[in-house]
């Protein structure tokens, strides 16, 4: 039987990854991208160049006008700002509340109508600091799509929520995606939505990590020169 799956794409490193390991596990790939007033939505250009370059199926784009409006988040409040530096907060200010178990369902929906049994998600260890990119709300998500999907209940099938990075940290996936020939010039991860991306950040600071113990430089570097 064909294999499919819809990954959440964010335009990031670890859905890169994501993508290219799943062109090697997967026949049909669909790739899922959400606008949800996120200050990195430049982010979302590196993801319409990614899946045109892993030629997806399709990319669907979707606006979250909720998580949009709510505030509170540095990620989406301009009167909060990204702090400089990893997570002094715990769980970070960076986090927007409920944001995966948001993507999750709508990912779900497009899963049950095109009848696509896995949904990818990129979470891995260095995340866990954001309670929905934990293993136990992975395994929890995976349980309410399969008892709420249409898909499920007709062809007693399954809905398997794909996170192959949950016992990884960041230069591990990093490490993978090397091997796997994923092009990192296409990812973007900085915070702030700055380009060039200002360095100081949570996610700047773990991306400078990764490349630092893979013993190799950013290639985003390279590739936004005359930008
Ligand atoms: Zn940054």
């Amino acid at each position: 039987m064909e294999k499919k799956a819809i990954l959440l794409v964010s335009g990031g490193m670890d859905s890169a990854t994501l993508l290219w390991l799943a062109k090697r596990e997967f026949d049909r790939i669909y790739a899922i991208s959400f606008d949800y007033g996120q200050k990195h939505r430049i982010e979302l250009e590196f993801a319409k160049k990614l899946t045109e370059k892993a030629v997806v199926e399709k990319h669907f784009i979707v606006e979250v006008p909720h998580l949009k409006g709510i505030k509170g988040s540095a990620l989406t409040d301009e009167t909060v700002e990204v702090p400089s530096e990893e997570y002094p907060n715990q769980p970070p200010s960076t986090t927007v509340p409920m944001r995966n178990l948001n993507f999750l369902a709508i990912a779900s929906s497009f899963a049950d109508i095109y009848e696509i049994e896995n949904i990818g998600i990129g979470v891995h260890s260095v995340d866990s600091p954001y309670p929905d990119c934990r293993a136990e709300f992975v395994s929890s998500a995976e349980a309410a799509i399969n008892a709420s999907s249409v898909m499920v209940a007709k062809k007693k099938n399954r809905i398997t929520v794909w996170s192959p990075f949950l016992g990884m940290d960041k230069a591990e996936v990093l490490k993978l995606g090397l091997e796997l020939g994923v092009p990192y010039e296409l990812t973007y991860s900085c915070y702030r939505g700055e380009i060039p991306p200002c360095g100081e950040c949570a996610t700047c600071r773990q991306r400078e990590e990764a490349f630092r113990q893979a013993g190799m430089e950013d290639p985003l570097k390279n590739s936004l020169e005359g930008r």
